[in-house]
């Protein structure tokens, strides 16, 4: 098929992201639209009608992920799953997650109204939640389609406010059995497109990324308890000084993980006991964030990196707690999807790189579920999360048909 100039459908890509991030709009030029609320449903209902005026016959599942479908002539029942989530971070950018759905119900009209009904059933999929904002989980759309999550999960959870999970689900018309449940068997395979929110790819010039693998992270809080004392009294060598040691490791840990290739390591938050100017102090707790692509490289990084602690810590006479609270595996992107796009790019002659991606995704959950392809275009200093995020026109645009020509392939030929 023929990969259309990029401007016949810059115009059409930019109405409606503007018109989707006036769902949830913020007074500085940000979008807030958190799962379940008026936002979010006045999105999910824009979008369903949308996706009726091209053509998809439109439902919703039971936790507020919407489908447009198009079934196909010959293959009905496996479907080819393409899209993003609806929902934002508070005060988020306009591109996180609407570029995919945008992206595919785009490309996916186009299709239908150039060559008709395709020969294998594909949808458009409007996930209902993937940043964990409002409610402590993440994932809920995807994750409920795969099996991921389940709706026993959310029985305790309630938001900053003291909404239950359930109460705003249902507030929103959701949970109460009016819609199928969302648990999927027919799902092929999955494809998003999504703004890199990295800087990668615009330091290397290059229009696309190819994702190889989405990484894996592993989650720590790390305890040291010594002893508080007197900071005028207590000789250097007669301490226990929690925070002290605790620096030791800190600078450990980040020096190793910069010796180490793709590794990323984070201490973002620490606190200390009892924090004050003229006392030894006697607790310092501090998380640990890791992530790479090599399930290997993350759980020997982090062996190492605990023997250390563990040593030094020994040596000080310091209690050492580390408790890990999350463990997510890397996932694989499908090699034949990546290959296919990767020759329809070429042939295109588009500038591109393959490339792990640092941030979670949707695709990610679909990745251990059924054949995934995760296409990235560049963000513009690498900003996303904020107001701020922005993607060039041409750039968004060449996504869209690189979707489009690769849903032909495998949707209509
Ligand atoms: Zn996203």
């Amino acid at each position: 098929m023929k990969v259309k100039t990029p401007y016949a459908i810059q115009d059409e890509l930019s109405k409606m992201l503007d018109f989707l991030a006036s769902f949830g709009a913020t007074e500085n030029n940000g979008v807030s639209r958190l799962l379940y609320s008026s936002p979010w449903i006045r999105a999910q209902q824009a979008l369903k009608e949308v996706m009726h005026s091209f053509g998809f016959q439109t439902h919703f599942d039971d936790v507020g992920n919407l489908f447009g479908r198009m079934e196909g002539t010959v293959e009905r029942e496996q479907v080819i799953l393409t899209g993003s989530h609806i929902d934002s971070v508070i005060e988020g950018g306009k591109y996180d997650g609407a570029y995919g759905i945008v992206a595919s119900l785009l490309a996916a009209k186009e299709l239908f109204q150039k060559n008709g009904k395709p020969k294998k059933t594909i949808e458009v999929v409007s996930l209902c939640e993937e940043e964990g904002s409002r409610f402590p989980l993440s994932f809920w759309g995807s994750g409920s389609i795969t099996g991921k999550h389940h709706f026993d999960e959310i029985h305790s959870l309630t938001d900053d406010d003291g909404i239950p999970f359930k109460k705003a689900m249902a507030a929103a018309g959701f949970g109460l059995n009016n819609y199928p449940n969302p648990r999927r068997k027919d799902i092929a395979c999955f494809l998003e497109v999504h703004v890199e929110q990295g800087i990668i790819l615009e330091n290397s010039r290059q229009t696309l990324g190819v994702v190889s693998h989405i990484v894996g992270q592993k989650r720590f809080t790390i305890t040291l308890t010594g002893q508080s004392n007197h900071a005028g009294t207590t000789p250097m060598n007669a301490r226990k000084d929690a925070l002290a040691t605790a620096c030791d490791l800190i600078h450990h840990l980040t020096n190793k993980a910069k010796q180490q290739s793709d590794l990323v390591a984070t201490v973002g938050n620490i606190q200390v006991k009892p924090n004050v100017v003229n006392v030894v102090a006697g607790e310092a707790t501090f998380t640990l964030d890791v992530r790479h692509h090599q399930k290997e490289t993350l759980t020997t990084f982090c062996s190492e990196v605990f023997d250390y602690f563990h040593k030094t810590t020994d040596e000080q006479n310091i209690k050492l707690n580390i408790t890990q609270w999350m463990d997510d595996e890397p996932v694989k992107m499908d090699e034949t999807l990546m290959s296919k796009m990767t020759k329809m790019i070429k042939k295109e002659k588009i500038p591109f790189r393959q490339m792990v991606s640092g941030a979670g995704h949707d695709s990610q959950v679909f990745g251990t579920f059924c054949p995934t392809a995760l296409l990235f275009v560049p963000s513009h200093q690498g900003i996303s999360h904020s107001p701020k995020e922005y993607t060039k026109p041409e750039d968004l645009a060449t996504g869209v048909n690189i979707l489009t020509s690769f849903l032909y392939e495998l949707a209509y030929t």
